[in-house]
């Protein structure tokens, strides 16, 4: 891991949803970590004031690159500019990659639950790639919970990983608006349960989405006899 601050360069964007984007940054030197952890970037305004703020790594392409996928949050101060603004060729500072708890290996044993809220999927889905790439037999899950089918990141990509890992299984809940048939409304205790491998296949569960959604979701899955300890968790705000 970098303590220190380094200069990186948006090498290429590409919009995931209307209010989300990925930034792929080029680094000087060779950069690699393993999925689940983030960079924190900062940025500086004229006036010398500075913002930092955190973001997941969604994907490594070695050896000098990885890739983030920031929303925009209406009131956001630095989301909007990361979504909007920050073009091919501009640089950022960045420091990392950081995180040693919340990452995932194939190497791990047991199945493997992910349970996102909205853009929580990031680290998610570094994690994902991880495991396809790696070819793993370990089974995996993700329960997905967004807004509408609007709002999902990486839609072609987890269609694909869906329909060809026989390992894996993509479960996606809409809270306000669903394509047709599928049900909508708020992740129930009663959808989680239903969604995730039972307390004795003893999977290991990484929950990630806002502050909210990740303490609901632990405590049910707790109630349900999962070890807490091998509930991993990582809150994004709000
Ligand atoms: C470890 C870590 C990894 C993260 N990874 C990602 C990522 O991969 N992609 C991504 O888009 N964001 C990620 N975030 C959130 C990100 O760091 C910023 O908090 C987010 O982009 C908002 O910054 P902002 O400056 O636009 O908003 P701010 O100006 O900081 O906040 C504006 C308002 O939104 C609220 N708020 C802040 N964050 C959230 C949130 N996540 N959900 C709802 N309300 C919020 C604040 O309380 C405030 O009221 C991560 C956060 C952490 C701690």
């Amino acid at each position: 891991m970098r303590r220190s601050w380094q200069v990186a360069e948006v090498s290429a964007v590409r919009a995931e949803t209307a209010r989300a984007r990925t930034l792929r940054l080029r680094f000087p030197d060779m950069v690699a970590g393993v999925p689940g952890q983030h960079v924190d970037l900062r940025l500086t305004a004229d006036d010398g004031y500075q913002a930092v703020r955190s973001y997941s790594v969604a994907a490594w392409v070695p050896p000098r690159e990885l890739e983030l996928t920031v929303e925009e949050l209406d009131d956001g101060e630095v989301s909007p500019f990361l979504v909007d603004v920050l073009a091919v060729g501009d640089q950022l500072e960045v420091r990392g990659p950081v995180g040693g708890w919340f990452t995932w290996t194939p190497d791990r044993a047991g199945p493997l639950q992910l349970i996102a809220g909205g853009s929580g999927v990031v680290p998610l889905m570094a994690m994902l790639r991880s495991h396809s790439e790696a070819r793993s037999a370990v089974p995996a899950r993700l329960l997905y919970s967004v807004r509408s089918p609007d709002h999902v990141f990486y839609r072609g990509e987890l269609d694909v990983i869906g329909q060809e890992d026989p390992q894996v299984v993509i479960d996606i809940a809409y809270s306000r608006e669903a394509p047709d048939g599928r049900p909508v409304g708020r992740l129930t205790h009663e959808a989680v349960t239903a969604s995730c491998f039972p307390p004795e296949d003893e999977p290991v569960i990484y929950i990630c989405g806002s502050t909210g959604f990740v303490e609901a979701v632990a405590a049910w899955l707790v109630d349900d006899g999962h070890d807490a300890d091998r509930i991993r968790t990582e809150r994004y705000g709000g």
